[in-house]
């Protein structure tokens, strides 16, 4: 999951973002209007946690030009601006949640993960596929009901292919869920997750397809 942090302030957008990536979260972090609204249009992200009062564009600018973009990513407001104004004007304009600072970082994860588990149009907190089930409120994975025992960057990789199950997922939406700007992503980065997840997978009648040239996909064995 790729996550856009806009926040000016230092203290608190570290603090953010050291919480997103300890959760797992790939975060990019912009620290106003300009680089926000320039993030948007070269990236897709599966979150934006946006501060409103910012320097060089208003938060609330950055969200509308989103919107007219017809880009339905969640966008969760933080700002310490009491006016009900603000909040109505954000949620008109179409953020989804709002959040008064200061606040507990626990609540602005559980807000956060509560919108992309609706953008993903999961209403129970778990997703199935065959024996594995992803448990997208605490993030974590079973396999015929036990955990799953995965590094940050492997459940990312799961995840992606459970919530897209069906599908083939590219290397690179792969790479963008799960590397930052700053990251130098090598080039067989996500080969050596997957592989690693297959050897996890082994014992059980869940397996990760190569689609050449094109990306993965889950797969279940087929008893003969
Ligand atoms: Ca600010």
């Amino acid at each position: 999951m790729r996550i856009l942090l806009v926040e000016d302030d230092d203290a608190l957008g570290n603090a953010i973002s050291r919480s997103l990536i300890k959760s797992g979260y790939a975060v990019d972090w912009a620290k106003d209007g300009n680089d926000a609204d320039l993030a948007l249009y070269g990236q897709v992200y599966d979150g934006v946690v946006l501060d409103l009062g910012l320097p060089k564009m208003d938060g609330l600018e950055v969200l509308r030009r989103l919107r007219q973009r017809k880009i339905l990513v969640p966008v969760l407001i933080i700002s310490a601006r009491e006016g009900v104004d603000d909040r109505i004007q954000g949620l008109d304009l179409g953020a989804d949640d709002y959040l008064t600072k200061p606040f507990k970082l626990p609540e602005l994860e559980a807000r956060l993960r509560a919108q992309i588990r609706r953008t993903h149009q999961v209403t129970s907190s778990s997703v199935d596929f065959g024996e594995l089930s992803l448990d997208t409120k605490e993030r974590y994975v079973t396999v015929s009901g036990e955990r799953l025992d995965l590094s940050q960057r492997e459940l990312g990789v799961l995840e992606l292919l459970i919530l897209r199950h069906g599908r083939v997922v590219s290397k690179e939406s792969l790479i963008e869920n799960l590397f930052n700007w700053d990251e130098d992503v090598g080039n067989n980065a996500i080969e050596v997750y997957v592989h690693r997840i297959r050897k996890k997978l082994e014992p059980y009648k869940i397996s990760i397809r190569t689609v050449r040239g094109l990306g993965y996909m889950l797969e279940k064995e087929i008893e003969p």
